[in-house]
């Protein structure tokens, strides 16, 4: 393909140095939909080396003390904080994402990442117990896992990737990680600083290319025992299949199908906005997006005619704008994709309140070929239609009416996902029987996406196996032993 403008083209970290890759693929700018970027199209050989490099740096780093490792994340969470601006225009340019969204979340929350592990891995304490009748006691001890595979997806890239990264390091293990092919940018942006940091070579390596590839050779490769994934179901059962031989260690990030439960008694003048915010913020490109809303029946109306006029709010457009609130989808495909659900839920009979077929999109010269969706409101969709059953990952919601609180929980558990719920009501004794009958990792209620690190992030049923937080990536990144000692 012909490229007008220089392209910025990546290389690999291995071993603390940038390495050229023999082939490379496209990366788009979402956009406007020109290429912009080359990615190392990695293989067998890169992980090979990838590998290596990452087994021998494993003696120096996994023995130095938490409170080193701690002081080296720190003052790599202060280099990527310096450069803040210039992370957050990469971002969004190579992402679709708002500038106002990667400069508020994305970065600020990479940055915590490594932050809050550099804090935490000074806190943990092991356990102890004492048999006095035996003459024993019994005392665990922790210690890093050895080279960790890290495989990270396109929708929050630095914010997801570091949040594998800053544990599995501070535990003292060495990484492998390989982002995804759609966004590498801001992963390469990063390793320019670690050496900066302290971090010794071989502690960090990023291999980029695609999944089929790259990924696969990673999660195949015998000296990785342990892999971190967020990314599809479907990808997370590849990744089951194929390290399986080897009986690895996973921790399985993947998808939603997230309700929001609206009860008659809600606060709606918070409800709305947040719930607006929950299905459409990152173009509703985040697995903890709301796409079903369920409102009870004597508010439904008054929620629907608030719910869409708050929707029209939402300004799509070029997201270097800092007043636009929906960006561009991350590709032309599932741009493509995300739109084949709204004309299949139309096909169905449901009704488009707003947004995809409905209101016109306007945008700017230069974003004209870039991939963009107006937030679209589906109502009167049947639960089993694959709009209410299947993960969209775009700006689309539905929103239908339910009579009771029974009701509501079966049919918000009636998808195969168990992510994150959100529960709207002024009732603490329904908010609480709520919470315990919903099949969810994480429920929020009269909020949604306030999180507190410490605690365990994850999924039930096909949203994931493992937990993520201070305690469970402790756990997950190292490995445990009891010893008895008999005096
Ligand atoms: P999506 O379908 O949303 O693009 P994926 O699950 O395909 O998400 O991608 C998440 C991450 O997993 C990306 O880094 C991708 O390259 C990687 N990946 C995809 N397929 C595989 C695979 N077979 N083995 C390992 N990693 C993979």
């Amino acid at each position: 393909m012909a490229h007008s403008k220089a392209l910025l083209v990546l290389e690999n970290f291995i071993g603390g140095r940038f390495v050229p890759c023999s082939s490379y693929i496209d990366s788009y700018n979402p956009s406007t939909g020109d290429v912009y970027c080359r990615v190392p199209d990695s293989g067998k050989e890169e992980v090979e080396a990838a590998v290596n490099a990452a087994k021998e740096a494993f003696p120096i780093w996994s023995s130095k003390s938490p409170l080193e490792r701690s002081q080296i994340l720190n003052k790599l969470a202060d280099l990527i904080e310096h450069d803040l601006e210039a992370f957050a225009q990469a971002e969004s340019k190579d992402q679709g994402k708002t500038i106002t969204f990667a400069r508020t979340v994305d970065i600020p929350r990479a940055v915590h990442n490594f932050r809050f592990f550099a804090s935490s891995i000074l806190h943990h304490v092991t356990e102890c117990t004492e048999m006095p009748a035996m003459g024993c006691v019994h005392y665990t001890s922790r210690a890093p896992v050895g080279v960790a595979g890290l495989i990270s997806p396109w929708n929050l890239p630095l914010y997801l990737l570091t949040w594998k990264i800053a544990p599995a390091i501070a535990c003292g293990n060495t990484v492998v990680a390989k982002p995804s092919e759609m966004t590498s940018v801001t992963a390469w942006m990063m390793c320019k600083l670690l050496e900066k940091a302290g971090l010794p070579p071989g502690v960090v390596n990023v291999v980029f290319g695609v999944g089929a590839k790259a990924g696969e050779a990673l999660v195949c490769h015998p000296d990785v025992p342990l892999i971190s994934f967020t990314g599809s179901t479907l990808t997370a059962q590849r990744i089951t299949e194929k390290s399986a031989p080897h009986c690895k260690r996973l921790s399985l990030e993947l998808g939603g199908k997230n309700p929001a439960i609206v009860f008659d008694d809600a606060d709606l003048s918070q409800c709305i906005p947040t719930t607006v915010r929950s299905s459409f913020a990152n173009q509703g490109e985040i697995c903890l997006c709301t796409s079903r809303i369920f409102v009870q029946r004597g508010i439904y109306s008054e929620f629907l005619k608030r719910f869409v006029a708050e929707a029209k709010k939402w300004k799509t457009g070029n997201p270097s704008d800092p007043t636009i609130n929906v960006g561009a989808l991350i590709s032309k495909e599932h741009l493509e994709k995300v739109r084949n659900y709204v004309k299949k839920a139309q096909a169905e009979g449901a009704r488009i309140l707003c947004g995809e077929g409905v209101d016109p999109l306007a945008l700017p010269p230069g974003n004209q070929k870039g991939y963009f969706m107006l937030p679209t409101v589906i109502a009167e969709v049947k639960d089993e239609s694959c709009c209410m059953q299947e993960e969209i990952f775009g700006p689309v919601t539905c929103v239908v009416a339910f009579d009771t609180e029974e009701e509501v929980i079966k049919r918000a558990n009636g998808v195969k996902y168990g992510l994150a719920a959100t529960v709207w009501s002024g009732n603490v004794g329904r908010v609480h029987r709520v919470a315990h009958g919903l099949q969810s990792g994480l429920v929020w209620t009269n909020c949604w996406l306030v999180r507190d690190l410490n605690l365990p992030f994850g999924g039930m049923k096909a949203s994931g196996i493992g937990r993520e937080g201070a305690k469970d990536s402790y756990e997950f990144f190292t490995e445990v032993k009891t010893i008895t000692i008999k005096h």
